[in-house]
């Protein structure tokens, strides 16, 4: 046992050695795929070795090519960082090795599931009555959304989809935003929809969806079993639907809504923000994220259901080795999600949730978004540079000159490494993204980025 101890306390040294270089690592990886291939590589060996060994050399083998996602100025996609307990409380998890599949597994993973369940709900805004399943992601909450969705649509017809399927049964049409996130078409993909049950709603020059459009399109084709997809957050803009008009709407044509909010139903957190996702609380699913403004580690995401039997109708399961669904107190985890064998994530978003707590949650999405702001000003007073989104979030779209231009300023910026931002194509023409959606990032890292930012294009070859 000495020995595993000492592994542990190497690790944690290690750990914490890598998180006090982190704000001044170099934020993208300098690696070389060879090199990375040969340290990691090579044939299975034979024979077993120390765990020691094996951790020291997985640590010096795959550090250059870890990426400072944690770190302060990371601004790429919408990645979080990690809070200081959430990272603890993972490393507890790991230790624990629980299955948080049934409470017979783990009385206290399922507790602290429930728990975690009720703050979320009354920190962003939704019923008490949801159901709630912690899942890995956004992608595989919209999942889980649509299926408690589908159910619900065809159920209301006479038609039983979890016994009989698809083949056969009347198409349901879904409805979402010309904007709205690739994982919602993915989830139709895997749910048997099928990608094109989508129609297409225009959205707005931010992105938000046109509710008046939305109402013409349901009313055009009124009984059919509808899903309406709307979205807190749009992935480029932060956009954010009017949620209040669309459920309305959605709910005069009998529809069912879900609302993907992977990070953008944070805005409820905050009294600032809440004005934006207003009406939120009346869509039937809901869809959000942990790992990204909650600041969780991977993975860690949460889909919420207004209408339980929906929800259980569509993921629960059963088995003669498994206990009944109603055994003792606690609900089953595993029966609103897509897992049956899971991690106890649950430890890290508890953990998450008490360090923060409802002042620091609200506090951090205010800051994040005020963070968005300085870089827009920054940049839209600096020469060259076009702002292109109305920054009502935690995300800002900047452009520098053309296309190759604006390629040519990240590819910059991504070597140099002060900070990292990726690209994307919005409206046709390529931008860059700015993601604020870190607890550690600072005034000072906005302005050195911005600085960095400059230089870079500068130095650009004209
Ligand atoms: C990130 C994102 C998703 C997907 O979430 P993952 O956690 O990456 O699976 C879905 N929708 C929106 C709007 C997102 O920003």
């Amino acid at each position: 046992m000495g020995e595993f101890r000492d592994l542990l306390r190497e690790t944690a040294e290690r750990v914490a050695g890598y998180r006090e270089r982190l704000p001044e690592l170099p934020v993208s990886s300098a690696h070389d795929v060879d090199e990375l291939r040969a340290a990691l590589g090579g044939s299975l060996p034979d024979r077993p070795r120390k765990p020691s060994e094996v951790l020291e050399q997985l640590a010096e083998a795959a550090e250059p090519g870890l990426v400072a996602i944690a770190g302060p100025r990371y601004f790429g996609f919408v990645n979080g960082g990690s809070l200081d307990a959430a990272v603890g409380a993972d490393v507890l998890t790991a230790g624990w090795d629980q299955n948080a599949a049934l409470p017979v597994m783990s009385p206290a993973a399922a507790m602290v599931e429930e728990v975690v369940g009720s703050w979320l709900k009354e920190l962003l805004g939704l019923p008490g009555e949801a159901s709630f399943g912690l899942v890995t992601g956004g992608q595989e909450a919209n999942t889980v959304g649509l299926a408690a969705a589908r159910h619900d649509v065809l159920a209301r017809i006479g038609w039983d989809v979890e016994a009989d399927g698809l083949v056969g049964a009347p198409p349901v049409r879904v409805v979402a935003g010309a904007e709205r996130h690739v994982t919602i078409d993915r989830a139709l993909r895997v749910l048997g929809l099928g990608a094109r049950s989508v129609v297409e709603v225009p959205a707005d020059a931010n992105g938000a969806l046109d509710v008046d459009r939305l109402d013409d399109e349901l009313a055009g084709s009124p009984d059919r079993p509808t899903i309406v997809c709307l979205q807190a957050g749009n992935v480029n803009t932060g956009a954010v639907d009017d949620l209040a008009r669309g459920c309305t709407t959605a709910h005069r044509h009998g529809a069912w809504v879900h609302v993907d909010g992977a990070f953008g139903l944070w805005a409820s957190a905050s009294p600032t923000t809440r004005p934006l996702v207003s009406g939120v609380e009346q869509a039937d699913s809901w869809a959000t994220d942990g790992h990204k403004w909650l600041n969780v580690p991977y993975d860690s995401g949460f889909v919420f259901c207004a209408r339980p039997d929906a929800h259980r109708a569509a993921t629960s399961f059963a088995a003669d080795y498994l206990p009944p669904p109603e055994a003792g107190d606690l609900r089953a985890p595993f029966d609103y999600v897509l897992s049956a064998s899971r991690r106890a994530r649950g430890f890290a978003a508890w953990a998450a949730l008490q360090q923060l707590g409802r002042l620091g949650v609200a506090e951090l999405v205010d800051r994040c978004c005020r963070l968005a702001r300085r870089f827009a000003v920054a940049l839209g007073e600096a020469d060259g540079f076009e702002v292109a989104n109305d920054v009502v979030l935690n995300q800002v779209l900047v452009r520098f000159g053309d296309d190759d231009t604006t390629d040519r300023l990240i590819d910059s910026v991504q070597r140099d490494g002060t900070c990292w931002m990726g690209g994307t194509i919005w409206r046709g023409r390529r931008h860059m993204r700015i993601s604020v959606s870190n607890w550690s990032t600072t005034e000072a890292d906005v302005d050195r980025s911005v600085a960095a930012l400059l230089a870079a294009a500068r130095s650009l070859p004209v």
